[in-house]
């Protein structure tokens, strides 16, 4: 839709949107109130647009002056894909290195800043520099990958255990009912076919999860830039139009990519015939079965922009798909911008669809072996981040409310009850006030 007064064919963006044009619906505000603005904290700060969800800053940084030499940030002049160049082929494998050797001269023996941490941490964790809580790593973080768990509106946690597929034992389902019901937890059926745990203190965390990882769950990853689920129907097995195994399928590729992290999350299904009951084409990858084998979808994208995924390549073998679905994410996770979705690469990218296709299909740059060898290291080396931390003190100690009164829980968080669960109990504002 155009908006009124232009003539087609126009390039659309936010700079067509007349002034009247609600950028941030969270705070209602205009598009003629922020261009007058130099800058995101400015405008966070005169408007607070962008300090609700956060989907309207890619359009705010789109509406306010070009300033800069297209570098990461005022500590890197390289971008986010030359970052991850340097790193890879000079085996860098600290922030420390990276910003006192290729760090702007006046960023050189500094701290770095919110931009550059947790994408430099992002990349070391990507080629696989252990685990992200230890040493200097662990300050790099932003906060729900530093206590492994999604802060929620009242300072509470989150926990989400992996549910590869979707597919789940009976009793690894009443371990979760009694875990939940043991901390008072609220639980809710995800749309990535999990459960999610809400309601547990920062001190909570490691108690419970040690008993998620007794009962053989594994972190789910909700808190990271990293794989979250691979959805799936549930197929051939039991589906009577079903043409593959699209349970089996899903199961196989969460666990070849959990932990793999990335300039985003990637969110990935597998539908057992072309009914598509998984939603296969919203996804990052996402995998439709044929009667020959599977067509693999990318770049598929639900959220604020909504995307269908592109065809990629058909009727391949289980092989084949693995190896094609390998070297995609390596090259989108090689030349991703920080924060950018595979549906907005895909579209940035010089060459499109066509040219992401020529690279992992037809290895016209040469590099699908170093894209597969990137990943047969990031399999092998896969670690549960959670049942490593359970076991380690070090790690531990930082899952406190106070540090200097560990023992003691954060009083602020409180919940009151609701449709027979918990939900958090928070300040009434005065807007809510005025509101009603
Ligand atoms: S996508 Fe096909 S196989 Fe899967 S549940 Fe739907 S109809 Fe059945």
């Amino acid at each position: 839709m155009l908006p009124a007064g232009l003539g087609a064919p126009v390039a659309l963006g936010p700079e067509a949107l007349p002034d009247d044009a609600v950028i941030c619906s969270c705070h209602n505000v205009t598009k003629g109130e922020v261009t007058p603005l130099s800058s995101l904290p400015e405008v966070k700060k005169c408007t607070r647009a962008g300090t609700g969800c956060g989907s309207c800053v890619k359009t705010l940084e789109k509406l306010l002056p070009k300033t800069g030499d297209g570098g990461l940030c005022d500590c890197f002049a390289h971008t986010r894909q030359e970052l991850y160049e340097i790193a890879l082929a000079l085996r860098v494998g600290s922030y420390r290195r990276l910003l006192d050797e290729h760090g702007r001269p006046q960023a050189r023996g500094g701290e770095g800043c919110e931009i550059c941490k947790p994408a430099v941490a992002s990349i070391l964790a990507s080629l696989g520099h252990g685990h992200i809580l230890d040493g200097e790593q662990a300050a790099l973080q932003d906060t729900n990958d530093h206590f492994l768990a999604n802060i929620q509106r009242n300072g509470s946690y989150s926990i989400v255990p992996r549910i590869p597929g979707g597919e789940i034992t009976p009793d690894k389902l009443i371990v979760i009912g009694e875990v939940a019901r043991d901390y008072g937890l609220y639980t809710k059926i995800t749309g990535g076919q999990r459960i999610d745990l809400f309601g547990a203190r920062v001190d909570q965390l490691p108690v419970i999860w040690a008993r998620l990882v007794a009962a053989g769950f594994e972190s789910g990853h909700a808190y990271g830039k990293s794989l979250r689920t691979v959805k799936s129907c549930v197929g051939q097995t039991w589906c009577r139009y079903g043409v593959q195994d699209s349970v089996k399928m899903a199961i196989e590729l969460e666990l070849r990519y959990r932990g793999l992290r990335s300039p985003h999350k990637l969110k990935s299904a597998v539908s057992g015939c072309a009914r598509e009951c998984a939603e296969a084409q919203s996804k990052d990858f996402g995998v439709i079965a044929t009667a020959n084998g599977w067509n693999l979808y990318v770049g598929g994208n639900g959220g604020a922009t909504p995307r269908h995924a592109d065809l990629l390549a058909q009727d391949l073998t289980d092989n084949e798909l693995v190896r094609l679905i390998d070297r995609f994410l390596m090259f989108y996770i090689r030349t991703a911008d920080r924060l950018e979705r595979t549906s907005v690469w895909l579209e940035r990218i010089e060459g499109g669809l066509k040219h992401v296709k020529d690279v992992v299909v037809n290895d016209s740059l040469g590099i699908c072996d170093e894209l597969e060898a990137l990943m047969a290291t990031h399999v092998s080396a896969y670690r549960d981040e959670w049942a490593e931390t359970v076991e380690d003190p070090e790690r531990l100690a930082r899952f406190v409310s106070f540090v200097n009164a560990p023992g003691t829980p954060d009083p602020t968080v409180r919940f009151v009850p609701e449709r027979g669960q918990i939900k958090p109990e928070l300040p009434v504002l005065a807007l809510e006030v005025a509101a009603r």
